[in-house]
């Protein structure tokens, strides 16, 4: 018996939590629960995360969760719950399985079964920003190495565990060589350590269009934060069920399992929203759980309430559904099924006994890293890169001004004078020629000569070689 937290949450959510509950219970679904209450009320109440103390520590001790979709008060000062559910519980890895299920429910990609493994803690959402100057803020994209491998190599287990053929990798390493090109990078070091799943890389641009246009091309995507944002709801949108779609946010011991949409208050309390997305989410639970026996008879006993007609309002379709029913029948014509199998829909076979295999991270052995120089960031309000240089070069000593770039693209030395100019500017210092690196303290003494000289640097960045390798990006126009 599994012990997991519950929430019935906002506007559909209790409905559809019971419908799903019930569901489970009739299945014989090896679970108790403890509920908690999330949401609107809490968010009014005063707290600004929309959860209480308690509620956290019965999340933390069963570690499994189920959640009902909230609402989120309007106005200012509230934090997203499940942003901060995520982070918070370290839930790295976002699953959103996006199928057809034509023609039952219409869709213009008829053959389409992809799985989105989105990278769910990093990337531009680590959410460190900062304005540094009149004219520019800046994002900060965080990848790293723990974090690639943990999402990758679920992905090559998902793919495993599921009897999925091929792994994507979606990223933009041609112009982020070094965040993506890092992702890249262990994706092909994973992707060998799986020589029966086939694998391949594609341009997150002309794999996002070719996902819109032909996502029976693909099988499991694996890709960092915001891509897999985007394309998980584009790929959920096409599959033209957004309202039957679960997802699940996995961590290395808590996870949580809900529907992807939101809490739909105008429909709310009528008995007429569709429960599938949170039963498709419990079944994703169970599963993870290890009750694929359990998880299989639920997923095959909606099939066939799908294919024999049996529709909530939302997908109900003259000519090609044959009953229109309420939250709760929905349930009932999936419990009075619980035992059969679908005729056209495809059935669920889960393989079982077998659960995913993801190490603890290994750290590897440290690269040698030396200094080559450092990036300060300088507000200049001035249009003339030469003139910027000529009062930077008033620093050079053990290190040598070598570059400006403005947005990345280089204006000194030997710039062109149609590239426009913002008031954040580059200036790079690097080791004078027959050095192999420079000293700690250059950067410091640097810094104090910079404020000496009246020069507004914002910040800083060090160049480093990792074991010979360049650490750091080049100016376009290099
Ligand atoms: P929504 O998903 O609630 O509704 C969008 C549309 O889909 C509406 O027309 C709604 O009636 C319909 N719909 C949604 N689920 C349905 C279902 N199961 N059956 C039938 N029809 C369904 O999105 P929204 O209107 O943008 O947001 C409403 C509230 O939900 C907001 O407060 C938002 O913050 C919250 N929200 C919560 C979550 C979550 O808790 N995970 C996710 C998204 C939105």
């Amino acid at each position: 018996m599994q012990r997991i937290t519950v929430a019935k949450g906002d506007g559909i959510g209790p409905e559809i939590m019971d419908a799903a509950l019930r569901v489970m219970k009739a299945a014989n679904a090896r679970i108790e629960w403890d509920e908690i209450e999330i949401g609107e009320q809490v968010y009014l109440s005063g707290n600004s995360s929309g959860i209480s103390a308690d509620s956290w520590k019965k999340i933390r001790e069963n570690k499994i969760f189920f959640k009902a979709p909230i609402t989120t008060p309007r106005g200012g000062g509230y934090k997203s719950l499940n942003v901060t559910l995520r982070k918070t519980l370290g839930l790295y890895a976002n699953i959103r399985p996006c199928k057809s299920f034509s023609p039952f429910i219409a869709t213009k990609h008829p053959e389409m079964d992809v799985v989105v493994i989105r990278e769910n803690e990093e990337d531009l959402y680590a959410g460190i920003e900062h304005r540094q100057t009149d004219e520019v803020v800046q994002c900060l994209k965080l990848i790293t190495r723990p974090g690639c491998e943990k999402i990758i190599r679920y992905a090559f287990e998902y793919a495993r565990l599921y009897r999925r053929k091929k792994v994507s990798c979606f990223v933009k390493d041609n112009i982020m060589k070094h965040t993506d090109g890092l992702f890249h990078e262990v994706f092909k070091e994973i992707a060998a350590e799986y020589p029966d799943i086939e694998s391949d890389n594609w341009i997150i641009d002309i794999g996002a269009a070719r996902l819109a246009d032909t996502p029976e091309i693909f099988d499991v995507i694996v890709t960092p934060n915001l891509y897999g944002d985007i394309i998980s709801d584009i790929t959920a949108q096409i599959s033209g069920s957004v309202g039957l779609a679960g997802t699940a946010n996995i961590g290395a011991s808590c996870a949580m399992f809900e529907a992807i949409h939101g809490s739909a208050p105008p429909i709310a309390g009528q008995n007429v929203a569709n429960p599938s997305g949170l039963i498709r989410a419990g079944v994703m639970m169970l599963h993870h759980i290890g009750q694929q026996d359990v998880a299989e008879t639920i997923k095959n006993a909606w099939s066939c309430v799908i294919e024999e007609g049996i529709h909530t309002e939302d997908i109900y379709r003259e000519g090609v559904s044959k009953q229109l029913v309420g939250t709760r029948e929905f349930a009932d014509a999936i419990i009075e099924r619980l035992g059969r199998k679908p005729r056209q829909l495809k059935v669920t076979e889960y393989v079982k006994g077998v659960t995913m295999n993801i190490p603890d991270y290994q750290r590897r052995k440290r690269a040698d890293k030396r200094l080559q120089g450092v990036d300060i960031f300088v507000d200049w309000e001035g249009s003339n890169p030469d003139e910027l240089a000529e009062k930077l070069q008033r620093l050079d000593g053990k290190i040598k001004l070598s570059m400006i770039t403005n947005r990345g693209v280089k204006v000194w030395p030997h710039g062109f004078e149609e590239t426009f100019c913002t008031d954040h500017w580059r200036c790079r210092y690097e080791v004078l020629e027959g050095e192999e690196s420079v000293a700690n303290n250059c950067i410091p003494e640097l810094l104090a000569q910079a404020v000496e000289e009246k020069i507004d640097v914002i910040k800083t960045e060090n160049l480093y070689t990792f074991d010979g390798n360049r650490g750091y990006s080049l100016g376009q126009g290099q």
